[in-house]
């Protein structure tokens, strides 16, 4: 069997990858674990050197990377530049802060010493999502390869370019090889994966429906996940909001990535007093994106990362049309080659329209009209995911209040947006998983805490 990337843009193949077959993925699991033997036993300042020079090749090969990714998956350039450095970003932040980390914890006891120790576990299975292909993948090898374990990487079908130029990136480094390795096969070869005895632990991002079925197995074979899942984030707009700041914010978080991002803002929860400003404001901030080719620098949107993906996407918004929603903006598949598909602002989006509960993943705002605050934060916790979520308001206090204990969400900002940054954890709660990652919780989810006492 072999895996083919298609250019997004122009919907021409790229390369064809012969798969790994269950034999091939069974060496490539055995050799990992040998090498988890000797990597686990290597010190932190090791561990450290190595990271560091993880990032200089990152930077060192931005020009390759980068053009790779926006061809396997049509992220426009200047955001592909933007995921390397900030992958060189999260090596750096852990080769700088695991020691720290996972230093040994003192606790008294009636022993003469008693503490807690973090050991590594072996095997940590990533099986990951092609929206950003390099940073999904750093923000987990990173803090996993410090801790001492070792990485196997299942990236998305379509950018199995990226998933063996990661894997270069480590053995350019200078890693030993095996401690990263990348295995070329489909979701349905998930499974056997997971069962396999080497294996210890598994992390997924990736859509409810494909952690459902990651966790699924885990379960049964006892062995930790962590799942970063899909979302629907609610961006509550209050009367009292800066009205064209709030706009600028949803319209960019909602964009980012041409609107394939687990913490894009979708929900446009606007209070009816300020509702009908706010869809003006949001319409004129989404006409201002350009739309085309993505290795034109002035192209602020870039295709949808698969034809099909773009498709889907396209019966969603006709859907909620269907459903009593209005289109505003966009919402037609333009002509030509290419999975393009244009901002599209729909408003009127009562319960039992689609998008009040689906996650459309793409350049889709839903804006729905509440009368108050009370009915705002309601209509934010009423979804099944609870991934991410922003306030808008210039009462600071009140914002700080909804934003910790009124929104049932992994990560909620107040007039901003979103984004994952190395320092904070990040995840979600309800079906947009479980677990964390990033900060020193992330690090802490695939380590043995192990206590120690000597008497
Ligand atoms: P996806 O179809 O679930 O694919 C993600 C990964 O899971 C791919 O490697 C895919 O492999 C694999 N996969 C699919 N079905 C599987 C199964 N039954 N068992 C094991 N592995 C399976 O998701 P996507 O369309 O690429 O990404 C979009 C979704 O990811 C959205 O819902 C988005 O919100 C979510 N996401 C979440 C986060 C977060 O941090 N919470 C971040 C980014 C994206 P194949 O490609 O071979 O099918």
């Amino acid at each position: 069997m072999s895996i083919t990337s298609i250019n997004p843009a122009t919907d021409q193949p790229i390369r064809s990858y012969e798969a790994h077959d269950a034999a091939t993925t069974r060496k490539i699991i055995v050799a990992t674990d040998r090498a988890f033997r000797s990597w686990r036993r290597t010190s932190f300042a090791e561990r450290t050197t190595l990271m560091r020079a993880a990032a200089a090749v990152l930077r060192q090969r931005a020009d390759s990377l980068a053009h790779l990714m926006t061809a396997e998956m049509g992220k426009p350039i200047k955001a592909s530049y933007a995921e390397v450095e900030k992958c060189a970003w999260v090596c750096e932040y852990y080769a700088d802060n695991a020691t720290t980390m996972l230093a040994p914890e003192p606790v008294e006891t009636s022993a003469s010493k008693s503490f807690a120790s973090f050991q590594p576990i072996g095997i940590v299975l990533a099986v990951m999502p092609w929206n950003f292909p390099f940073w999904q993948v750093f923000r987990f090898a990173a803090p996993a390869l410090m801790a001492g374990n070792v990485g196997l990487l299942k990236h998305a079908s379509n950018v199995p370019g990226c998933a063996l130029a990661i894997e270069q990136v480590f053995v350019e480094a200078g890693f030993p090889a095996d401690v990263f390795r990348t295995l070329l096969i489909s979701g349905r070869d998930v499974k056997a994966v997971i069962r396999h005895r080497h294996v210890r632990a598994v992390t997924i991002t990736g859509s409810t429906a494909a952690g459902q079925s990651v966790a699924a197995t885990a379960g049964k074979a006892l062995k930790k996940s962590v799942l970063e899942l899909g979302g629907s984030d609610p961006y509550l707009i209050l009367a009292d909001a800066d009205l064209p700041a709030a706009a600028t914010a949803c319209v960019t978080s909602r964009l980012i990535n041409s609107g394939q991002s687990c913490i894009a803002a979708k929900r446009f929860i606007v209070v009816e007093r300020v509702r009908a400003e706010f869809e003006r404001l949001v319409v004129e901030a989404m006409r201002g994106f350009k739309m085309g080719d993505p290795l034109d620098e002035t192209n602020t949107i870039g295709p949808q990362a698969r034809t099909d993906l773009r498709d889907e996407l396209h019966g969603q918004v006709e859907q909620c049309i269907a459903d009593g929603a209005r289109c505003l903006l966009g919402g037609k598949v333009p002509p030509g080659p290419g999975a393009y598909y244009p901002p599209t602002v729909l408003t009127d989006v009562k319960k039992g329209v689609l998008s009040y509960r689906d996650e459309l993943f793409g350049p889709v705002a839903s804006i729905i009209p509440v009368k108050n605050e009370r009915e705002a934060i309601k209509v934010a916790n009423d979804s099944v995911f609870g991934l991410g979520a922003a306030v808008f308001t210039r009462d600071l206090v009140r914002g700080e209040e909804i934003a910790t204990t009124e929104l049932d969400v992994g990560c909620c900002v107040v007039n901003d947006f979103v984004k994952s940054d190395p320092r904070l954890p990040f995840g979600g709660v309800k079906t947009s998983g479980y677990g964390r990652e990033l900060s020193h919780y992330g690090i802490k989810e695939f380590v043995n805490i192990k206590a120690v006492s000597i008497k």
